[in-house]
């Protein structure tokens, strides 16, 4: 792996930083789980887009820059060190689109990704249900085959931005009698303003609406909204995951814009040496993760998949995470405990990182067995 950046790569870092230094607001947006902060997020997805900076990976006939991996990490770099706005679209354009490009017909593309890129459609996903959150291949909602398209029924939940969002991305149940509990399952997109859908809620232990779960009675998807063939949706999403908790979700940029803004917390207010040392470590887990992000696209851009080496990531910056926010509000002392900041925000909202994408306890099961090759244990 060559470690240093060409000079094309430095000359695309540099406008990137120039148009987030001119483009970037001065002051921070309203949390995008809100409806008022959803809005303008939405504004702020459709001025990347009008310049390009929506999507920088993806082809120019959908709105990108067709930039390969390495201008996409850098460009994450700059736009965290701008202290740019939270991506509202994440889940469409991280979760979605990737599996889009592996498994849609080149109609759906052309449909689906121009609206996403530019925040027009913001989507959704809805996978976990009641009783499928780690066991997904137990979900029960079904799709009905109907003329020209499926009748979705049942309950889905946790579903992140759905209570503001536009559309939702599922697996259904269509072939209730297949043999095996991942099998007879179909993936795809509907609307979340369709009738039948009914979408409720549920508040956050920080009071926003961040999740909803959606009440599906009857709601009508047209075939052209089903992603690959019908029955084969374990494999798609499947890739969906990977993506999720590999390259796109998390990428380095963020972590070392935090680790940057908790050195000069340190600066304005450490004192104790034993949080110094953590401030260090956080400074070396950022970069570390970096090189790490840098190796696995190295890998990617050679056509390897990634595989299940995404579950190492997921532990390492979901854990990353929560020591960082602890460190910042340890420099804090009784402020942390008390503002409603950035960082008292960042740290609750860290908690859930071994929750979502799948748990850490699943992601360690997956990294003994498939990458350590360890016997098979709890499960
Ligand atoms: C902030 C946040 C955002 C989310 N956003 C979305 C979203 O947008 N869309 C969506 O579909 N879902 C979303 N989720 C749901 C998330 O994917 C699930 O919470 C997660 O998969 C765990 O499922 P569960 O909550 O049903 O817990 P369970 O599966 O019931 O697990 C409970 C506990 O048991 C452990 N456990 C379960 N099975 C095993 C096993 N075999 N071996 C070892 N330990 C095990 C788990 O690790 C966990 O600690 C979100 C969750 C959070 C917290």
């Amino acid at each position: 792996m060559d470690l240093d950046l060409t000079p094309d790569e430095d000359a695309f870092r540099a406008e990137a930083r120039a148009w987030l230094a001119a483009h970037v607001p001065a002051d921070p947006l309203p949390s995008l789980e809100t409806a008022e902060g959803f809005a303008a997020h939405r504004a702020w997805e459709a001025e990347l887009s009008a310049d390009r900076w929506s999507v920088v990976s993806w082809p120019e006939e959908f709105g990108g820059r067709g930039v390969d991996i390495f201008k996409w990490l850098v460009f994450e770099e700059e736009y965290y060190a701008a202290g740019a706005p939270g991506r509202v679209s994440q889940n469409g354009i991280n979760l979605l689109a990737p599996t889009l490009f592996d498994h849609a017909t080149d109609e759906q593309r052309a449909r689906v990704l121009p609206s996403m890129a530019s925040g027009e459609v913001i989507w959704a996903q809805a996978w976990s249900e009641p009783e499928a959150g780690s066991d997904l291949a137990s979900l029960r909602s079904r799709a009905v085959r109907t003329d020209g398209g499926w009748l979705l029924h049942g309950q889905k939940t946790w579903s992140s931005r759905a209570a503001f969002a536009d559309r939702a991305f599922g697996i259904f149940r269509t072939d209730p009698d297949a043999p095996k509990p991942h099998q007879g399952l179909t993936y795809l997109m509907f609307d979340l303003r369709a009738p039948g859908v009914t979408v409720r809620p549920i508040g956050r232990l920080d009071g926003k609406p961040a999740f909803a779960e959606l009440f599906l009675d009857e709601v009508f998807v047209p075939d052209e909204d089903v992603i690959g063939e019908p029955g084969r949706g374990w494999r798609i999403a499947m890739s969906t995951t990977g993506n999720e908790r590999g390259l796109t979700l998390r990428s380095p940029g963020r972590f070392l814009a935090s680790a940057e803004r908790l050195l000069r917390l340190w600066r304005e207010r450490g004192e104790d040496p034993a949080v110094r040392d953590r401030v260090a470590d956080a400074l070396i887990g950022a970069r570390a993760y970096q090189l790490f992000t840098y190796a696995n696209a190295s890998r990617f851009a050679a056509g390897e998949q990634i595989g299940a080496e995404s579950s190492l990531n997921k532990v390492f910056w979901s854990e990353y995470d929560m020591a960082l926010h602890e460190t910042a509000l340890d420099l804090l002392g009784a402020d942390g405990e008390t503002a409603a900041g950035e960082w008292a925000e960042g740290y609750v909202f860290s908690l859930a990182g071994p929750i979502y994408a799948g748990t850490n306890e699943i992601q360690r099961d997956i990294i003994a067995e498939r990458l350590l090759g360890l016997p098979k244990g709890r499960r």
